[in-house]
């Protein structure tokens, strides 16, 4: 019997622990902990990363999402009331972030095998007052955002992305408005506390995003906008920045874990969501798998020691908070079986750039074991 953890945020911060003291203890030195030369740093090498013109930091990946759509609607870019279209089986912060900014989520099912916005959904979903498409990279794999783009440039709709899962991600080229992310601690790229961005290639859309999350204000005393305050620190900067230079590698190796999880779990009782052609488009936040007896299969792999969670076991639509949202026009949806068939069967299996290989060929023996 072997012990595996979902995910070790230890091995992450012990392969670093040097550096990361160091980051804070600067930090601590310069008594400047808000608005300073960490998070300006981090912001550049970020968009870097991205390959963007702008990143601004904020508090965590829900005002990310939030800031991003409110500053879209300041700029004209789209109403209050306006519809946006976000996949059915997301997180609940997706939904939540098109709520908060005064917009109307539309919730479009999702195709079964990348889980992900199914393109083909889109235009029964649209109707005439539909304006934007906020597309989520779950588990860490891009949805098909050049055909994405395309559909919502031929409708003169603006295109989103929640990229919370999918740091360092790189597919096709295409151009979104803007995207938002988070850094939640067990994120592919996670600070020591919350935090989130919002990346761009448009330096307006950066601005207000910026004033926003500093209460409406860029200049200090003059609010020009109803803002809120929402900001990356200098410490959680500081650790990003650290951590920066090996998300690479970390991506990679979750790449690796993945590929021989899928060329080696052989079990007609467990499906697996297959390496997309290109495989960087994929940085494996999790690794879904799924049984028709998921319950059942996450008592059978806790029995040997391995750790599994569910994303997600209630969908957002499902959830009490939206209950009553749809007769009073503040969410849409038709039925939604695949979502709800994908809730009732998804497990999340180990994974992470900690693993070594003796824990990926005993998670993978585990579910090739599996018997109902
Ligand atoms: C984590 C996450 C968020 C929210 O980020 P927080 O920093 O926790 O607010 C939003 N969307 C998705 C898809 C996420 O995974």
């Amino acid at each position: 019997m072997m012990n595996v953890p979902f995910y070790s945020l230890d091995y992450v911060n012990r392969d670093l622990g040097l550096s990361l003291g160091d980051s804070i203890d600067a930090v601590v030195k310069s008594n400047w902990f808000i608005r300073g030369s960490r998070c300006a740093l981090f912001e550049e090498a970020f968009a870097d990363l991205c390959g963007k013109k702008a990143c601004v930091g904020v508090g965590n990946g829900l005002d990310a999402l939030t800031l991003m759509l409110k500053a879209s609607i300041i700029l004209g870019r789209i109403s209050t009331g306006d519809e946006v279209i976000v996949p059915a089986n997301t997180f609940v912060a997706t939904v939540l972030a098109v709520r908060a900014a005064g917009l109307v989520p539309v919730l479009v099912e999702p195709n079964s095998e990348t889980c992900n916005l199914d393109v083909a959904q889109l235009p029964a979903a649209c109707s005439a007052r539909t304006r934007a498409i906020l597309a989520v990279h779950l588990y860490g794999r891009l949805a098909d955002m050049p055909a994405i783009c395309e559909f919502a440039r031929a409708h003169g709709m603006l295109v989103f992305e929640d990229a919370a899962q999918a740091h360092g991600a790189s597919g096709e080229s295409y151009s979104s408005n803007a995207a938002a992310y988070s850094f939640y601690p067990t994120k592919n790229l996670g600070a020591m506390g919350d935090g989130g961005a919002v990346v761009t290639d448009d330096i307006e859309l950066a601005r207000v995003v910026r004033s926003l999350g500093n209460y409406g204000s860029i200049e200090k005393y003059v609010n020009q906008y109803v803002g809120v305050n929402s900001r990356l620190d200098e410490i959680q900067a500081a650790i990003l920045q650290a951590k920066l230079p090996h998300l690479d590698a970390w991506n990679r190796r979750r790449q690796e874990i993945a590929a021989r999880y899928c060329a080696e779990i052989k079990n007609p009782l467990v499906r697996i969501t297959p390496v997309p052609a290109n495989p960087k488009s994929h940085v494996w936040h999790v690794f879904p798998v799924f049984c028709e007896t998921r319950d059942d299969l996450q008592k059978f792999l806790k029995g040997r020691g391995v750790e599994t969670l569910i994303h997600y076991p209630i969908p957002p639509h499902r959830q009490e908070a939206f209950s009553g949202a749809l007769s009073r026009g503040e969410l849409r949806y038709g039925p939604l079986p695949i979502t709800e068939k994908l809730a009732k069967t998804e497990l999340s299996i180990p994974m992470g750039p900690s693993m070594i290989d003796e824990q990926v060929s005993y998670v993978i023996e585990s579910l090739n074991n599996y018997a109902h």
